[in-house]
């Protein structure tokens, strides 16, 4: 199954040429999550060629521009587009009011239902499951309510082994209950252990997505083993105060909460646009956590 985050946006505040303000797309099974909604998505949607219409639903951190000034004109182009299938939202509260202004004063009437669910910003709250994988939303330390978000799969069926079913005659109506891991008795009473017969189950992946936010080891359970930890890094540790003052964080300050939550790869992004060069900010950061990786637009991490 797939499994994958491409990069649309790195930078944070100010889109330059090459790095736009944030967005990442989540493709599980093929069925896309996007991930805040920078002002210029859709262009970057555009240009790193993603099939618009897969994008079932769309999750944002906070009410800060750099986050979700893109989706109003998302919206409107999957509207322009005859887009019926409906669009599942996830936001802060005055999002809905905010889009409600915006589509009424333009006399919109969206061809498609927008359906809409508040984020809350107290506690690790399921917000959406299906039979592939669950979301939960947690909140960061940011200087306005932000949440992160944990994308987990779901533990799949154990995996009949193929040799087995060509030595052991299996019914088809049994091998359900060996996937659930039943043992199977055939029709001279002799008892085949499951373990036998099947094999575990790749284990589930996840994605953790922390931007923006101050340090802080509150989000430590939240996120504690996950397979990728995006955690913004604004600054280089030169600019701690700054960092401290304006509710971000530094290298430093990922690569520790990366290390302190055991999380097995961390991606950085939301630079300054004060950094030409973001090469820096990874050597930094890869003194504590060797695991990382730099969020650069259009590339695509299979987790
Ligand atoms: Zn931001
Ligand atoms: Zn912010």
């Amino acid at each position: 199954m797939t499994f994958s985050v491409t990069i649309l946006g790195s930078n944070s505040a100010i889109p330059t040429l090459t790095r736009n303000p944030s967005a990442h797309l989540l493709n599980v099974n093929e069925r896309l999550f996007l991930i805040d909604c920078a002002e210029g998505t859709q262009l970057q949607i555009r240009k790193f060629h993603v099939h618009f219409q897969r994008i079932q639903r769309i999750f944002i951190s906070h009410l800060h521009g750099d986050h979700f000034f893109g989706l109003i004109g998302l919206l409107n182009t999957f509207h322009l587009l005859g887009r019926k299938e409906e669009i599942h939202l996830y936001g802060p509260p005055q999002l809905k009011e905010i889009l409600d202004l915006q589509l009424e004063v333009s006399l919109t009437t969206l061809n498609y239902p927008l359906l809409f669910y508040p984020l809350s910003f107290s506690g690790f709250n399921l917000i959406h499951e299906d039979e592939k994988v669950t979301v939960h939303s947690f909140p960061l330390l940011h200087s306005i309510p932000t949440c992160g978000f944990l994308f987990r799969e779901k533990t799949q069926l154990r995996k009949i082994r193929k040799k087995i079913l060509t030595d052991v005659d299996i019914p088809v109506s049994e091998r359900h209950n060996l996937k659930l891991g039943k043992d199977f008795v055939d029709a001279q009473g002799r008892v085949f252990r499951n373990d036998e017969l099947t094999q575990d189950p790749p284990s589930p992946r996840s994605y953790a997505y922390c931007s923006d936010t101050a340090y802080t080891e509150s989000i430590v359970p939240f996120i504690r083993g996950c397979d990728l930890l995006y955690h913004e890094t604004t600054f280089m540790q030169n600019m701690a105060a700054s960092a401290r003052e304006k509710l971000h964080s530094t290298t430093l300050d990922a690569a520790t909460l990366a290390k302190k939550a055991g999380v097995k790869k961390l991606m950085i992004g939301h630079f300054s646009a004060r950094y030409d060069e973001i090469e820096p900010l990874l050597e930094e950061t890869r003194s504590v956590f060797p695991g990382t990786i730099l969020a650069e637009d259009g590339i695509t991490i299979a987790i």
